[in-house]
Parts: C-alpha cells; sequence; structure tokens
C-alpha cells in the first residue's frame, strides 16, 4: 500500500469513523504527507493509529488527536494560531493550511530546527518558529485568536490565558502523567470556562530552560 492509501484508509477508520466531522480538517489531514514529519526508522509506521517516537524522547501526536484538537479549536482561516510543542512540525502543518499564521514554540533547538526546515521544505510561509519554554507565550505576537498545547502541564499557565482574545480557545492537555485530561477552556469577560474532552497521555511540558 502506498502512502496515499495509508493516509486515505487513516482518514476514513481514524477519523470520520470516530466522528470527526470538520471537512477541512479531513481534507487537509488526507493531503499532509505525514510521513516525512517522522524518522526514517518509523515511516513505514506513519500512519497507524499511535503516537511515534520523533527522537529527543518525544512523540509526534497520534492522527486522531491531531484531528480532534484542530477540529475542537474551531477555526475557520483568518485566525492567528499560537502552538506550544512544535515537537515534528506536522499539527503545524495541519494548522498552517487552515489559518492565517501559525506561531509555533519549542524548547529543544534540534527539534525544532528539525521542524522549521520540513515546514520550509513544503513550502509554508505563514509559520514562525521559536525555540525557547512555551510556557510563557509569545507575547509580542499576541493575543492569538486560538492556542494549542501538545504537551502537558500539571497545571494550566496562566500566562497563555493573557495572550488569547476573549471568546477564543485553548485546548491544552493537563495533569500528572497518569491522569491528563485533554480540555478546552474558552476565555471569557470574567475568567475562563472548561470543557472536558477526554482522558490523553502527552509528554510533559517542561518549564526548565533547556
Ligand atoms: N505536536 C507535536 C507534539 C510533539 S510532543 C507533534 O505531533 O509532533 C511535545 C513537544 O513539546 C516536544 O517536542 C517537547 O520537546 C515540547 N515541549 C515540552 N515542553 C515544552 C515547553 N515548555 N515549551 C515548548 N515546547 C515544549
Amino acid at each position: 500500500m502506498d502512502f496515499e492509501q495509508k493516509r486515505f484508509l487513516m482518514v476514513e477508520q481514524q477519523m470520520k469513523a470516530r466522528g470527526i466531522k470538520d471537512k477541512r480538517v479531513l481534507q487537509i489531514m488526507r493531503k499532509i504527507p505525514r510521513h516525512v514529519f517522522v524518522p526514517k526508522n518509523v515511516c513505514s509506521r506513519a500512519y497507524d493509529d499511535c503516537a511515534l517516537p520523533i527522537g529527543f524522547g518525544q512523540t509526534i501526536s497520534q492522527p486522531y488527536v491531531v484531528a480532534s484538537m484542530t477540529e475542537t479549536l474551531g477555526v475557520c482561516g483568518h485566525e492567528s494560531v499560537l502552538e506550544i510543542g512544535t515537537g515534528s512540525g506536522y499539527q503545524t502543518a495541519v494548522l498552517a493550511e487552515l489559518v492565517k499564521e501559525v506561531f509555533t514554540i519549542e524548547r529543544i533547538p534540534d527539534l525544532s530546527a528539525l521542524a522549521t526546515k520540513m515546514l520550509e521544505r513544503l513550502g509554508y510561509q505563514n509559520v514562525f518558529c521559536q525555540t525557547g519554554d512555551g510556557a510563557v507565550g509569545w507575547k509580542e505576537k499576541s493575543p492569538f485568536d486560538v492556542i494549542i498545547v501538545t504537551a502537558a502541564p500539571e497545571h494550566l499557565p496562566q500566562e497563555l490565558v493573557s495572550q488569547v482574545v476573549v471568546g477564543g480557545r485553548i485546548v491544552i492537555p493537563v495533569g500528572p502523567a497518569d491522569s491528563q485530561k485533554l480540555l478546552c477552556l474558552t476565555r471569557t469577560k470574567t475568567g475562563l470556562s472548561e470543557q472536558y474532552l477526554y482522558p490523553v497521555s502527552f509528554v510533559p511540558l517542561i518549564q526548565d530552560p533547556y
């Protein structure tokens, strides 16, 4: 089976069958070559229904989780997005296809460099990568319409709340390694409203300097 066929099946079996409905998300995930974002030794498993190692003790998220988090963001095209935890850059590419601009932060310099190179090679001109601690956000480029975090802090970093617009969403896994919850938080005029999505298992968001 070639990669295109595998991608088609990934969308049918892992996404549509599990309730992902957003047509733009489904279409983009059918298009983006996930296999170029993973190391060669796991390339043949790029469309499998699981997270995969990308080196440096980190992982590329399970395809369903990428689709589901993206759908939950509820973007329609004009948005400025902050992503924390660039990792492989795959989720970044998905977002870049769906919004106006993506600002993405990765704490491991080598991963950030690899992802930046691949995103450039694929021609994305609306992605801006930074190496550093994403827990403090990217103040100069704020406010963002939505924020997506793909590593799990034990508690929500408050700085992020001040960098999303009122009415904007933050999709983030929160909690200790054995009991993380994927949350969709919406900033309101007076605080945050919280929606619990499902249990997840992300790598931790590390807040020390690398
Ligand atoms: N969306 C990525 C997920 C990668 S795993 C993908 O699908 O490929 C999460 C990433 O978050 C890791 O690369 C890890 O190094 C990074 N990370 C952890 N703590 C961070 C922090 N404080 N700031 C920025 N990135 C962080």
